[in-house]
């Protein structure tokens, strides 16, 4: 197939929450996305995940199951190494060589876009969309001209962090999480200090 319109949320997804789906969704209509594939990270070299890179898979591909037009991705949990979204990109591109793809990123993470490796390649890659974050200045970083454009998109103010320490004072996660998501987490004991 040619000329697919790929968008691609990377993430820790540590867990995976709505604030992620929401700004996968927005971003599709938005940009006519054929579909959004998500991609949890291997080794982060910017923090260690909580859950292990298994557990972030199942449960992304849970959240995904609500949305018929999302995909999963494992190349960043396969490769060995950090995880680099130039890599995640390169690969992608292996698989769809001729889709152009939209790299979907919070305010927050779209800041520091200039610090990751390789940055120049990046804008080669895929065209990059910003989002609203609450809490965050959605800003376009220093990038070449046309290569970055920014969606203002319905403010969840949810974050993995709070979702974590919820779980360990034992809050309620109603609204934060899909409710599969939530199973597998309970069933698996995750965030209650004793992961695997
Ligand atoms: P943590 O608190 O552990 O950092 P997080 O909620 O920030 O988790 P990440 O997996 O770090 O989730 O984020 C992956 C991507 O999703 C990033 O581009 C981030 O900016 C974006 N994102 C996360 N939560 C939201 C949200 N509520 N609204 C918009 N974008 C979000
Ligand atoms: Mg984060």
């Amino acid at each position: 197939m040619s000329n697919l319109r790929l968008g691609v949320m990377g993430g820790t997804f540590d867990p995976i929450h709505f604030g992620h789906l929401i700004a996968a969704e927005a971003v599709a209509k938005s940009y006519e996305l054929d579909s959004v594939i998500f991609v949890p990270t291997g080794n982060s070299w910017q923090k260690n995940s909580l859950a292990s890179a298994q557990h972030r898979l199942a449960m992304t591909q849970l959240a995904i199951s609500y949305f018929p037009d999302f995909q999963v991705s494992s190349v960043d949990v396969e490769r060995t190494g950090d995880t680099y979204t130039v890599d995640t990109l390169r690969d992608l591109k292996g698989q769809y060589p001729t889709a152009q793809f939209f790299f979907i990123t919070g305010a927050d993470s779209l800041a520091g876009i200039g610090t990751w490796k390789d940055s120049e390649e990046l804008w080669n890659l895929a065209h990059f969309v910003g989002v609203t974050r609450p809490g965050h200045k959605l800003e376009v970083p220093k990038s070449p001209a046309g290569a970055v454009t920014l969606l203002e998109i319905p403010a969840l103010a949810i974050s993995s962090s709070e979702i974590r320490a919820k779980v360990v004072s034992g809050e309620s996660l109603e609204g934060l999480v899909p409710i599969k998501v939530l199973e597998y987490m309970d069933k698996h004991n995750l965030y209650r200090g004793n992961n695997d």
